[in-house]
């Protein structure tokens, strides 16, 4: 397709998670007849979502493809009602990542261990996604949607099912979290480090991949474009380390988890606020919150660290 025929830059979706700006994004890639969404949201948007693909001028039925970039809630969560919807689109997923989207019950199981009776409000309806209409991305391989040549990369670290989409005609990365959380016309980088799967190694060799490519920008699902790519990876390289030695010492000090939590929202906030509102703060919570990113490392350094591994009576 002649690149004169298709909008160039994607259109970036504000999905006002929990009827927030500026939080959750879902991008809209648009050539005639072809028309593909990157990250669909979670079913609790699906409604904002509609909307904006309508106010765009895009039938449902021109939408071919759907592309997560990982399964958690807020990324993947609409994919099964949307297919429902649109008769003519595919999803695309990690090989790891697909079998939690067509039978979604551990997705949904470990959900309500964690947020119980806030599901419904916070993530909306799961509908599973029918497995003839999932196409399983393999690391490396290049896809043509939307009149756009997608290399696909698998970027483990966030998630061990977690890919990134770098564009080659813009030069761009879709990332997902595999980036990191910067809202927008910020500089600020934050981790988002839950469980079960954060490895730190992983996610480093991650971001050395992405930094090879020396993108353009970033798409970044918490919260839109971003240029500087290269400063924004070292940022985040260097935080996902520092957090790690304040967890680790906190739990060498026999803290609970909210007081770990606490001291890095002291040391995170006080960065932020430098930066930004306090509106935009709560945005960095409401996408990565602090006592979450907690324990995402209270299960990666109990796995590295034995000996933590045991109740603090009986250290
Ligand atoms: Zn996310």
């Amino acid at each position: 397709m002649a690149p004169e025929s298709r909008n160039d830059l994607p259109l970036t979706i504000d999905l006002q998670f929990l009827d927030q700006p500026g939080v959750v994004a879902a991008f809209l890639l648009r050539a005639p007849g072809d028309t593909a969404l990157i990250e669909v949201g979670p079913a609790s948007t699906l409604n904002t979502l509609l909307k904006a693909i309508a106010d765009a001028g895009v039938e449902l039925d021109e939408i071919r493809h759907l592309l997560v970039t990982h399964v958690h809630l807020d990324h993947a969560g609409a994919a099964g009602a949307l297919l429902q919807l649109m008769p003519n689109a595919k999803l695309y997923v990690h090989e790891l990542g697909a079998p939690h989207l067509i039978d979604p019950s551990k997705l949904i199981a470990s959900a309500t261990r964690i947020y119980g009776g806030l599901m419904k409000r916070l993530w909306g309806e799961i509908v599973p996604v029918p497995e003839d209409r999932v196409v399983v991305l393999h690391d490396d391989e290049l896809l043509e949607v939307a009149g756009r040549r997608l290399h696909v990369l698998y970027t483990p670290g966030h998630a061990n099912h977690h890919v990134a989409f770098h564009d080659l005609d813009e030069g761009a990365v879709y990332v997902g979290d595999v980036a990191g959380v910067r809202m927008q016309d910020c500089g600020y980088v934050r981790p988002p480090t839950p469980p079960p799967d954060l490895d730190l190694e992983a996610w480093e060799a991650s971001l050395d991949r992405l930094a090879a490519l020396n993108p353009t920008a970033f798409y970044v699902t918490h919260f839109g474009r971003a240029t500087g790519t290269l400063d924004h990876l070292q940022q985040l390289r260097v935080r996902l380390r520092a957090w790690e030695r304040l967890v680790l010492e906190g739990m060498r000090a026999g803290q609970d988890r909210a007081a770990i939590a606490l001291t890095m929202q002291r040391s995170g906030d006080e960065e932020l606020a430098l930066l930004v509102s306090p509106e935009v703060i709560r945005r960095y919570e409401a996408a990565s919150g602090y006592t979450m990113n907690v324990s995402g490392y209270e299960r990666y350094l109990r796995k590295r660290h034995p000996e933590l591994a045991l109740p603090a009576s009986s250290l």
